[in-house]
């Protein structure tokens, strides 16, 4: 695995997962080569492809954390938004990688990138006011929500409130977007949000199995809202004053997204009600593409981005760029038979780092 160096608030990883038992029996070959130390992708004999970070198909959960999503973590504690965004085919990994399939992983080895993530913020939580304890400061206090939604069809449903999901409306408030309507649950450790995690993602599948569709055509986002009550810095200018202590609060959001899968419709032959599916998700991920692509394009900076094309472009738009940081880990498969699909992610993701 080999990670990139630049600073830039939108970046971009690959990665690859190993080929399916039913690929292998098929007689698929590997078409994917990452070279060696470099962030570096070929596709087939010569469509080469450099991005932020590439993990190869042997490439671990955790090399995968430690390449993406560990080094945004720590931007939570200092009111800067994350986000965390898995792009690709239906069956390339997004949702392995994110770690939101109802069937977690109890083998913790195997566990995707919410629950690491998860795991470092309540470390780091605990490690503050420990610190705070020991130097007998003031401790810092922690508020922390989560929320889970699901878009579909550009309409919006609460996975943590399924029956009560017609009155949700985003909107902007002094420059932050918020979810109207959409629950927001209170939690206090690991295990809790483990369990709202699984219990969101038990919802999105009976939902789709209800309205007898797949929920690899929705967008499911999940949310951690955390807020940070602490001794704000003192000013070194007041040394007389350093008795008197102000407090700070500083907020940050932090989003994790499994996107909807990013096949071309052709492939499944869908009409009617599926096609019209169809055409709703891609709206959602060509808005995604060119919001992306026109963050990271420092000509176009002061023009219009194009946040309201679409639900999920709405809901992210006070999390990409400004004050924020942003991976995406587009998934792709290693398999010549995804050879199609694969090169149009690799061409997705690489108009999203650069232009
Ligand atoms: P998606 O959410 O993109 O549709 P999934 O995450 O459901 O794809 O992955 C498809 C299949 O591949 C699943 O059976 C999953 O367990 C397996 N898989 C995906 N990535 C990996 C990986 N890195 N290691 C092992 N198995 C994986
Ligand atoms: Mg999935």
């Amino acid at each position: 695995m080999s990670p990139g160096g630049d600073d830039s608030s939108v970046k971009v990883a690959i990665r690859i997962r190993p080929q399916l038992a039913r690929e292998q029996i098929e007689g698929s070959r590997i078409c994917t080569f990452v070279t060696t130390g470099e962030p570096q992708i070929t596709l087939g004999k010569d469509k080469q492809f450099t991005y932020d970070c590439v993990c190869d198909l042997d490439n671990s959960q955790e090399e995968v954390y430690s390449g993406t999503v560990k080094n945004l973590v720590e931007g939570c504690f200092d009111g800067f938004n994350a986000t965390v965004i898995a792009y690709g085919q239906t069956g390339a990994g997004k949702t392995h990688t994110m770690g939101t399939g109802f069937e977690l992983n109890t083998q913790s080895e195997q566990e995707g990138m919410i629950p690491r993530a998860l795991r470092q913020i309540f470390n780091g939580v605990q490690s503050r006011q420990a610190q705070a304890i020991k130097e007998d400061s003031i401790k810092p206090e922690f508020y922390i929500t989560v929320q889970f939604m699901e878009i579909y069809n550009e309409d919006i449903h609460d996975l943590f409130n399924p029956e009560g999901s017609d009155k949700i409306r985003i909107h902007e408030k002094e420059g932050a977007i918020v979810v109207d309507g959409l629950k927001a649950l209170d939690i206090k450790s690991y295990e809790d949000t483990m369990r709202l995690l699984q219990t969101g993602a038990l919802n999105r599948t009976t939902a789709s199995t209800k309205m007898n569709t797949q929920s690899s055509r929705s967008h499911a986002v999940f949310t951690l809202n955390i807020k940070q009550t602490r001794a704000a810095p003192c000013n070194p200018d007041e040394k007389e004053n350093a008795k008197k202590i102000d407090l700070e609060t500083v907020s940050s959001k932090f989003h994790f997204v499994d996107l909807a899968g990013s096949e071309r419709l052709k492939r499944t032959g869908a009409t009617g009600d599926r096609a019209k599916e169809g055409i709703s998700i891609n709206q959602g991920l060509l808005a995604l593409g060119n919001v992306i692509s026109a963050l990271g394009d420092a000509s176009q900076k002061r023009k219009h981005v194009p946040y309201r094309d679409s639900k999920i472009t709405r809901l992210l738009q006070d999390s990409l760029g400004g004050n924020s940081r942003t991976i995406m880990i587009a998934c792709i498969s290693p398999s010549d038979s995804d050879f199609m699909e694969t090169l149009n992610t690799l061409k997705y993701a690489n108009r999203a780092r650069n232009i």
